[in-house]
């Protein structure tokens, strides 16, 4: 049925598959109605969640899930802290950024000290990650004189017109730019040995030349630092840098896209960059930063903005609102004060070991890898092929579901279990994990 049927997302909810009961249906056809035939449910029988609090969303029945998923509320659903801090705000002043106001600057001194070491000298805010990565071209564009893109093979950067051409996830229907060059994703489970970093510079250089040939001109090398779609890929610490001393060479800038490792989920660092000990033009960021709130943006060097500044006019309605703002700050205050980073590489460890110490006893768990609170846990129906087991990858993640666990899969073969639990995860929940994927994969294994 998944080869008829594609819905172009990885655990897209696909009408007829389950029973879902009749209540659920007919909010499904409501929903189909209302909002029409774009949008896509997750889970083979999707859940209607009312409530959330710290790691569990709540369905209307009171049943409890574990979200290990969502790296939006990553201080935790409904964080008190951000809460009042966008009770207290909406109450005083919500407006925008043609008004003099102390939030968005402290913001930025905030933020910009976090990348302190680095050129990077402005904060620029937008409303979400896509529109983050728009500007970013746009700007690269105008620095650079140049269009062309190049990203990773299963990357997603978003889905404005501009940013959709390269984001080829979204899948073949969604048409790349002809000024775009994919290149293979760090793959170090696939890469037989090869130095990556070494491997990683070479594809970049050869989607450099080929863009040439073409006449086309380079704008930017743009990556996620842990190439979440691709399938959770930390790489070894300092891997980028031939890559981005590549693009630089031939006048393109680096964008680092921290959409998904921001804002301290790698457990070492603030920003995934920092591992590699890099220097991007372009910082884009997002999802954890309002912790629900909708606010994101850019970090940016003086060099990359400096024309684009001069010869246009930047004004978002909504982007750096005073609420926004206000509850960035929060992000920020609690990240400090709740000690996340490194409770982030705690957990994250004893996460990736617990699930680690199950390959003994799964044949299916092919790699376990990540990086502080971010794993990845390819599933294979051949240890010594390697070769994807998407089906096996889709009856986890359901059958985790129904024990009450949130995840969802990533990767060119749909066959990787992606963990990015808030970073507020104990080490009792971690438990609740190891013990529900044991369960799920012996259920998977025997059912197959
Ligand atoms: N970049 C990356 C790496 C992402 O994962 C996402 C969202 N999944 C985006 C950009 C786009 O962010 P948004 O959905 O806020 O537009």
């Amino acid at each position: 049925m998944s080869g008829t049927i594609d819905l172009n997302m990885v655990n897209a909810y696909i009408p007829g598959r389950a029973d879902v009961g009749a209540e659920t249906a007919a909010t499904i056809d409501r929903r189909n109605r209302l909002l029409g035939p774009a949008y896509r449910l997750m889970y083979e029988r999707p859940l209607h969640i009312v409530r959330g609090e710290g790691a569990w969303l709540i369905d209307g029945d009171g049943r409890r899930y574990l979200d290990i998923y969502n790296n939006v509320t990553s201080l935790g659903h409904c964080h008190p802290r951000v809460v009042e801090a966008i009770c207290r705000q909406v109450a005083t002043l919500a407006t925008n950024t043609r008004y003099l106001h102390e939030t968005i600057l402290e913001l930025a001194e905030r933020l910009l000290a976090t990348v302190a070491g680095t050129d990077l000298a402005h904060l620029m805010l937008t409303c979400t990650g896509s529109e983050a990565n728009d500007l970013a071209y746009r700007m690269a564009k105008v620095r650079t004189g140049g269009t062309g893109i190049i990203v990773t093979e299963t990357a997603y950067h978003g889905f404005t017109d501009a940013v959709s051409q390269f984001s080829p996830s979204l899948g073949m229907s969604v048409d790349l730019g002809s000024h775009v060059r994919v290149v293979p994703a760090p793959r170090a489970y696939h890469a037989d040995g090869v130095d990556l970093g070494d491997r990683f510079t070479c594809d970049v250089e050869a989607a450099i030349a080929d863009l040439k040939r073409h006449g086309i001109k380079p704008a930017m090398l743009i990556v996620d630092t842990v190439f979440t779609s691709d399938g959770v890929l930390p790489g070894p610490a300092g891997f980028l840098k031939g890559a981005v001393a590549a693009i630089r060479q031939a006048g393109g800038l680096f964008v680092a896209d921290e959409v998904q490792p921001g804002f301290g989920r790698t457990g070492d660092h603030m920003w995934g960059f920092q591992r590699h000990g890099l220097s991007p033009d372009v910082v884009t960021m997002g999802k954890p930063m309002g912790n629900g709130q909708p606010i994101a943006g850019l970090m940016v060097t003086q060099d990359a903005v400096a024309r684009f500044g001069a010869d246009s006019r930047y004004f978002n309605t909504f982007a750096g609102n005073t609420v926004s703002c206000a509850a960035a700050v929060a992000v920020l205050d609690t990240i400090e004060q709740e000690d996340l980073i490194a409770h982030a590489a705690k957990i994250g460890a004893e996460l990736r070991g617990g699930i680690a110490a199950l390959a003994g006893r799964h044949e299916a768990i092919g790699d376990v890898r990540g990086i502080g609170m971010f794993v990845g846990v390819e599933l294979v129906s051949d240890r010594l092929t390697r070769r994807a087991d998407r089906e096996t990858t889709s009856r986890v993640v359901n059958l985790l579901r129904d024990k009450g666990i949130l995840l969802s899969a990533c990767a060119n073969g749909h066959n990787v279990l992606k963990i990015r639990p808030p970073l507020v995860l104990t080490s009792e929940q971690v438990a609740m994990v190891v013990q529900g994927l044991d369960e799920a994969l012996a259920e998977a294994a025997s059912a197959g």
